[in-house]
């Protein structure tokens, strides 16, 4: 280590409350609901307190993690990640898949390392910092509203919506209100709701561009102002200072003032690393629609970590920026490793425009597919004369099912291609009814959770750290 690194981990250390010269690394986890978030900080911590399935983390493997233990947080208003129920719901006798992600929250996991050779001899042992930060990839597509006013945001959402689930009901419901026409807040909140409700309808049949973030998630704010509003046909002219059209417009102004701008400046501004989790195999189950708009989210939620050159975000990072993004296809225990390859080259074709526009300022970044907790076993099966690939695994009724998913296309054009007549399904087997429960087992001492990458997952994130 240089003379010029050591002055960084100091400065690092300097800036966390919890050991005072000790390096720390912030961890950003995100990605959309359901992506795997909370079973990512799950398997990841558990992983690193007990490394034995650890063997593609070179500091794990070469023995220079000497120990790990978990330690308060430095941050006292945000709540802590619950890792004891999580990890023992997914590994207790009767295991069962968490509640995932609602809102941020944070967790400290220290490790003691102590690297071999020479230059470990002469250093010492040192305590390096992991702080895990668990957000939304929701609030990341907020970031979108930041540089569009009330009318125009309410003409791109007006523009997508038809299609989507409850969108006629709101599109209708609509043809009813009049912009120009004093507020009040029954109608108010009338509107919200139907326009909240048909956003809640979207994200369930697999549309991940669903904006405002908050509102699928308000934790503490719901029923604020702030998040009751709704997008609105274009301003009548004679839509006056007490109209329900300049009532929404104001609201939708802190909605970004209030709500948006804290969550980047307290949260996001601060991470070194990050990792984006993506449940491609959903997506690519739901269809193409769902395909190409996953794409689209991904590209936007890509946009935070290249602000550009001016705007509010890139002052309020500064020189700060992330070092590195692993992009993670998550839930590959679905498939036979056979299909790996595949998975990753899908999800890395699917990113490609949005890293070639990109700027990421020497950020490294990493396509990955994972399990964070695999559920299943590999298995062959025989069908009309043809091998397939299998997995098997225990359903969420308790039935032991040995089931083929389908296949992914070799070639990712043919899933990102817009969909044509006669264009065949993919993962169209029995993917469906995968519902796989955590499998029951008992962990050898010293063995985390099983997974599949998680060890160079958490190399590429923090490797050069340990
Ligand atoms: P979050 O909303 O991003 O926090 O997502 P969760 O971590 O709660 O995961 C959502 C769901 O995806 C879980 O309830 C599981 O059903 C499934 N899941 C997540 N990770 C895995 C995994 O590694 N393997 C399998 N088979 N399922 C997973």
């Amino acid at each position: 280590m240089g003379l010029g690194d050591m002055a960084d981990d100091v400065m690092r250390g300097v800036g966390s409350l919890g050991g005072w010269f000790d390096p720390t690394i912030r961890l950003g986890v995100t990605g959309l609901s359901r992506a795997g978030k909370t079973v990512f900080i799950t398997s990841l911590v558990a992983n690193l307190l007990d490394r034995g399935r650890m063997h593609g983390l070179k500091a794990a493997a070469n023995g220079s993690i000497r120990a790990a233990w978990l330690q308060p947080q430095p941050d006292d208003t945000i709540p802590r990640f619950d890792y004891e129920k999580y990890l023992n719901a997914m590994t207790g006798a009767h295991p069962y898949w968490p509640e995932g992600t609602r809102s941020v929250s944070e967790l400290r996991l220290s490790l003691r390392v102590q690297p071999g050779g020479l230059l470990g001899g002469f250093r010492g042992p040192r305590t390096v910092n992991l702080d895990v930060v668990d957000y939304p990839g929701e609030w990341l597509l907020d970031l979108r509203l930041m540089t569009k006013d009330y009318a125009e945001w309410s003409a791109e959402v007006l523009a997508r919506m038809p299609g989507r689930p409850l969108a006629e009901e709101y599109l209708s419901r609509l043809a009813s209100v009049d912009p120009a026409a004093r507020y009040t807040e029954t109608e108010a909140q009338e509107i919200a709701g139907a326009y909240t409700a048909q956003l809640a309808a979207a994200r369930d049949a697999g549309w991940s561009d669903c904006t405002p973030g908050r509102f699928l998630m308000p934790g503490e704010m719901a029923g604020s102002p702030a998040l009751t509003f709704a997008p609105l046909p274009p301003r009548p002219e004679n839509a006056g200072r007490s109209s329900l059209w300049r009532e929404f417009q104001r609201r939708y102004d802190a909605y970004k003032s209030q709500v948006v701008k804290p969550f980047f400046r307290e949260h996001f501004a601060r991470i070194d690393r990050q990792v984006v989790l993506v449940d491609v195999l959903g997506a690519i189950h739901a269809g193409p629609a769902a395909v190409e708009d996953m794409r689209r989210a991904m590209a936007d939620i890509l946009t935070a970590f290249r602000p550009g050159r001016a705007g509010w975000l890139a002052q309020l990072l500064g020189a700060r920026r992330v070092e590195r993004i692993l992009f993670a296809a998550t839930k590959a225990d679905h498939l036979n490793h056979v299909q790996h390859p595949r998975l990753t080259n899908i999800l890395t074709a699917m990113l490609r425009e949005a890293r070639d526009r990109a700027d990421f300022s020497g950020a490294r970044t990493e396509a990955m597919a994972i399990a964070a907790l695999r559920a299943t076993t590999e298995e062959t099966i025989r069908q009309d004369g043809e091998e397939l690939p299998a997995v098997r695994g225990t359903l969420l009724d308790g039935r032991q099912a040995v089931l083929y998913p389908g296949e992914l296309p070799a070639d990712p054009a043919a899933l990102l291609a817009p969909a044509r007549e006669g264009a065949p399904a993919w993962l169209d087997g029995d993917y469906a009814v995968m519902d796989f429960a955590p499998a029951a087992r008992t962990l050898k001492p010293g063995d985390g959770p099983p997974h599949i990458r998680m060890d160079k997952a958490i190399e590429f994130l923090i490797g050069d750290r340990l």
